[in-house]
């Protein structure tokens, strides 16, 4: 394990603080990515899954994906606003572990990439029974993990400090007045669920599903690989979704810009293939940390 990946463990756990936070997916863009990593979960991964979720759940992890977005305002969580994003410096568009995940208050640690290590920890150690005593809440660690699996895909959760990921970047959504995070949260995905899918969302995750293996497909494993020996790699996706968040998120997209078609058109593909990458990867980390010994290269 290099510097890069270990540098969020001095402070992982000092997830203390009270503090303001921006959202993640919206509810659909959650939904989708977990309904996606169901279909390619194993069937160790599937039956653990299905064992931590709430019993409201009804055995579905969709249900449960925009959880860590409900519970925000809830006082008893105020402390984990800051796990689901990582702001990065103006204009770099690069993401480094060691400069950029601390929160508000420079405490390291606290960002979406340590968070998803975190979890993913509590929930291999439990499973894999490295400690004999289960000290963790897993089935929030699952509910935590799928949600900020979601969220490190999101190009503008990686986005500009001095924009807070676009939230300051006022703009309007054809008609309607915004900001540029919300655009890449919920608006854009809203707007191609009216246009091309009949405001059903499993049509949407059908025409997604259709692509991962079809036109996505040679690419797949790629999205699945994830350093030697490690479970979860986080920190390669924040990469991609800052330098995606300069090429397609900022770009034509200053104050008050009017965003319509050539907009929209033109980065839907690029949401829909992070909406996937998002549901691949949640699985592949999942079976990775279910998986049955001596399985785990087969994964
Ligand atoms: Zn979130």
């Amino acid at each position: 394990m290099g510097q890069s990946e270990l540098c969020w463990t001095a402070n992982a756990f000092l997830f203390l603080l009270f503090l303001p936070g921006i959202l993640g997916w919206g509810r659909e863009g959650h939904y989708m990515i977990c309904k996606i990593a169901e279909k390619y979960l194993t069937e160790d991964a599937l039956s653990m899954v299905k064992e931590l979720l709430p019993s409201y759940a009804e055995g579905d992890l969709a249900a449960v994906c925009s959880w860590a977005d409900e519970l925000r305002a809830h006082p008893d969580y105020h402390w984990s606003g800051a796990l689901h994003y990582v702001d990065t410096p103006d204009f770099f568009c690069n993401y480094k572990c060691s400069r950029d995940c601390h929160d508000n208050y420079r405490h390291k640690g606290r960002c979406v990439t340590a968070a998803i290590y975190n979890y993913t920890m509590q929930l291999e150690s439990a499973y894999k029974e490295i400690t004999s005593e289960i000290k963790y809440n897993l089935t929030e660690a699952l509910m935590f993990l799928s949600h900020f699996i979601g969220d490190v895909h999101q190009p503008l959760h990686v986005g500009f400090v001095g924009d807070i990921g676009g939230n300051l970047i006022k703009v309007s959504w054809y008609r309607r007045r915004t900001n540029l995070h919300h655009v890449w949260d919920t608006m854009i995905i809203d707007s191609a669920l009216k246009r091309f899918y009949h405001s059903n969302l499993l049509l949407m995750i059908q025409a997604i599903q259709n692509n991962i293996s079809d036109e996505w497909h040679n690419e797949v494993s790629a999205w699945r690989n994830c350093t030697v020996n490690q479970t979860t790699c986080p920190n390669p996706y924040a990469s991609e979704s800052v330098s995606m968040a300069c090429k397609y998120a900022y770009k034509n997209a200053t104050p008050g810009s009017v965003l319509e078609d050539s907009y929209f058109l033109s980065r839907l593909p690029v949401i829909e293939k992070r909406l996937a990458q998002g549901g691949i990867r949640l699985a592949s980390t999942l079976n990775r940390i279910f998986a049955s010994e001596g399985k785990v290269a087969e994964i």
